[in-house]
């Protein structure tokens, strides 16, 4: 139970990996607050209670600052505080970039990079202003979603790369700004067979069993918790040791 009495807020918590973060989270001892649009993610609320955790959901597009005001207020206001937050939620508008409209890149670079954002502007604001309120270093973890396509790009997701690469700036940016005042912040190249990612994935190499958002939980947990203190601004790649490289079907 190494997160016992920590308050967790885990974005897009309602389904794939923000689902099992959240849980697992819990398992270790947290309070934890879901992000998402979708009402299913009340299902794990549920869930979370039934295993004897707390939890609560606001409902909200995380690129929107009104949910990004009421999840760290909900921390801070229903479970006294707030010391993890994992920013996981986004979608994809996939198409080939010569045909991708304003929309589709808007849409993916907002919910995923000003998402990001959002969140990781409200949590460092609160734990500066904690800081600063009790003279010493707070107990203060971001754990951010990037991915490979970032690095190798992905057809057909120039909107999703482009958010991915700047998410591992903002993950480099955050962990260097907010050190003095213990605050932590990674990012991780997840990969995990969940709904949004299915139709990227090909079939699992033989022999090897397709990784699970169950597999890649447990690592982020470890990034949330008090063993993983000396490590900040890292990218890790979460992939059991496959090779990178998929790539979305080219929608034209
Ligand atoms: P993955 O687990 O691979 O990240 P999923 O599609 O399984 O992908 O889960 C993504 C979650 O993010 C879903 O529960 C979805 O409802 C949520 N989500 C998508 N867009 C937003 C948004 N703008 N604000 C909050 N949650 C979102």
């Amino acid at each position: 139970m190494g997160l016992h009495g920590k308050v967790a807020v885990v974005t897009g918590a309602g389904a794939g990996l923000g689902r099992a973060e959240a849980l697992a989270l819990a398992a270790a001892g947290a309070s934890v607050v879901l992000g998402d649009v979708s009402p299913d993610a009340a299902d794990v609320v549920d869930e979370i209670e039934a295993l004897g955790g707390k939890a609560l959901l606001v409902r909200g597009d995380v690129s929107e600052r009104s949910t990004a005001d009421e999840l760290v207020s909900t921390a801070v206001e229903r479970f006294g505080g707030l010391h993890v937050l994992v920013n996981n939620a986004g979608v994809l508008r996939d198409r080939m970039l010569f045909s991708m409209s304003d929309e589709e890149w808007d849409t993916v670079i907002r919910v995923h990079l000003r998402g990001h954002f959002l969140l990781s502007r409200n949590a460092s604001a609160y734990w500066r202003d904690k800081s600063k309120k009790d003279g010493a270093p707070v107990y203060g973890r971001v754990v951010n979603t990037s991915s490979e396509a970032f690095l190798l790009g992905s057809a057909g997701q120039a909107n999703y790369a482009a958010a991915k690469a700047g998410i591992v700036a903002l993950t480099l940016a955050t962990a260097r700004g907010l050190a003095r005042y213990g605050v932590r912040a990674n990012a991780i190249c997840p990969r995990a067979r969940t709904a949004m990612t299915e139709h990227v994935f090909g079939p699992a190499p033989q022999g090897q069993d397709p990784l699970s958002p169950e597999h890649v939980a447990p690592f982020v947990t470890y990034l949330a918790g008090p063993e993983a203190q000396a490590i900040s601004g890292q990218l890790f790649v979460v992939y059991g040791g496959m090779v990178a490289l998929v790539s979305a079907p080219v929608v034209e």
